[in-house]
């Protein structure tokens, strides 16, 4: 099957591209979106969305989730706890799979096509047009943007992939009695050291618990036994291994490659995830957004495509750039690391900060916070 020519071509159905293909199919752009699989798709990930994400979008969580998110609790390796709780929404917990499906219907309802169940096999930047070959045919377009995810072909085919070294996370979703779910409403739950290299956490769902554990160590193999034994440390059931999925956290990368001829890559294709806290929702909005901006730019004869890794540069990468310094640092000694970090109220209320975008990780490192005494 050969295609009419898009304006654009998104491939990958989650927030970074839904986000493109909405921002693209506003500015008037013939857009066409490729997801490989049908939505709801399950995703394996938390859930976390912070209230930025949500004034990003424009949109009220609290259909798509329990309780709003008000406080913390953070712990190393189960001791030495830490709570911090406050009036104001910190965030929401959803189930991606009806997150991302809300996120796709905006792009679908903005006037791009949808395309599900259609698989990217391979790609063509030739001349004046990028061919997306697919499970369901090939189709023409004068750009591309790869949002199809940490493993993206896109980023292969650009030559991206070999460079990336990930860290890896996985997760379940815990089924507990109501009384359980009602103690943890609202409040966030992380355990650091809870898989070395990283931590683990307990965030409350509607009617259910997600608790998984995270690594920056890429290739680390025992991630499994150390959710059983947060599980077991929390008071939780054991986790049903065939209900355990996870997914490599696209944190290691640098920020080299995001464009390359008519090609952008834009969330975890792009390598934008948070290698200090995991999170990526907001930099796959944030980078899907911009990417569709630079497209339309691009394509008006406003500025070079090229435009796009400065963009990402200025909104993003310099505080990646700090959070992975400062995972380095962790990573040397992460007792101590946890002590300065939650060391005091006032050092935890700055990481939530971090989190909202409100502070840096710069400004984290110019404060100087020093170990409690
Ligand atoms: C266990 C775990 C927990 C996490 N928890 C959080 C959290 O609480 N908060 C947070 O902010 N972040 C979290 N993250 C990170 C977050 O999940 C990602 O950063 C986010 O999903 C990135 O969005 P994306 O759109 O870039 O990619 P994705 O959401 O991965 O979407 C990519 C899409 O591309 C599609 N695709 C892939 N290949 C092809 C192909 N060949 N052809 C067509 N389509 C294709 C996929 O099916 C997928 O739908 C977590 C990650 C993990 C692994």
């Amino acid at each position: 099957m050969t295609a009419a020519r898009y304006d654009s071509i998104v491939v990958g159905g989650g927030p970074a591209g839904s986000a493109a293909a909405e921002t693209m199919a506003r500015a008037g752009l013939k857009v066409l979106l490729l997801e490989k699989k049908r939505m709801p798709r399950i995703k394996a990930c938390a859930g976390g969305v912070p209230r930025k994400a949500a004034e990003f979008l424009g949109l009220d969580l609290s259909s798509l989730s329990g309780p709003p998110i008000r406080g913390l609790t953070i712990s190393w390796r189960g001791e030495d706890p830490r709570t911090v709780a406050g009036e104001e929404i910190q965030g929401w917990v959803v189930k991606r799979e009806e997150f991302d499906r809300v996120l796709l219907e905006r792009a679908r309802e903005a006037g791009a096509e949808i395309l599900e169940g259609c698989r990217l096999t391979g790609l063509t930047d030739r001349g004046d047009e990028v061919r997306a070959i697919t499970s369901r045919g090939e189709f023409p377009a004068g750009t591309l943007i790869g949002a199809d995810g940490a493993l993206s072909p896109v980023a292969r085919s650009l030559g991206r992939g070999r460079r990336r070294s990930y860290g890896f996370a996985i997760e379940a979703r815990i089924g507990v009695p109501a009384r359980t779910l009602e103690e943890r409403s609202g409040r966030l739950s992380f355990d650091l050291g809870a898989a070395p290299g990283g931590y683990g956490w307990v965030f409350p769902l509607a009617d259910a618990f997600s608790v998984g554990v995270g690594t920056r160590r890429s290739g680390y193999r025992k991630l499994i036994g150390c959710l059983q034994a947060y599980l077991e440390r929390e008071g939780l059931p054991r986790a049903e291994p065939g209900r355990i999925r996870g997914s490599p956290l696209a944190c290691g990368s640098g920020l080299s490659g995001l464009q390359r001829g008519r090609c952008c890559l834009a969330g975890d294709a792009a390598g934008l995830v948070d290698p200090l806290t995991g999170e990526g929702i907001y930099a796959a909005l944030l980078s899907g957004r911009l990417a569709g901006e630079t497209v339309a730019d691009y394509l008006a004869g406003r500025a070079p495509l090229g435009a796009y890794r400065g963009r990402i540069r200025r909104e993003l990468g310099n505080n990646l750039l700090s959070a992975r310094l400062i995972a380095r640092l962790t990573d040397l000694s992460p007792r101590r690391a946890y002590a300065l970090a939650a060391g005091s109220d006032r050092r935890v209320r700055a990481a939530m900060a971090v989190v909202q975008g409100e502070l840096s990780y710069l400004d984290l490192l110019k404060r100087k916070i020093r170990p409690r005494s």
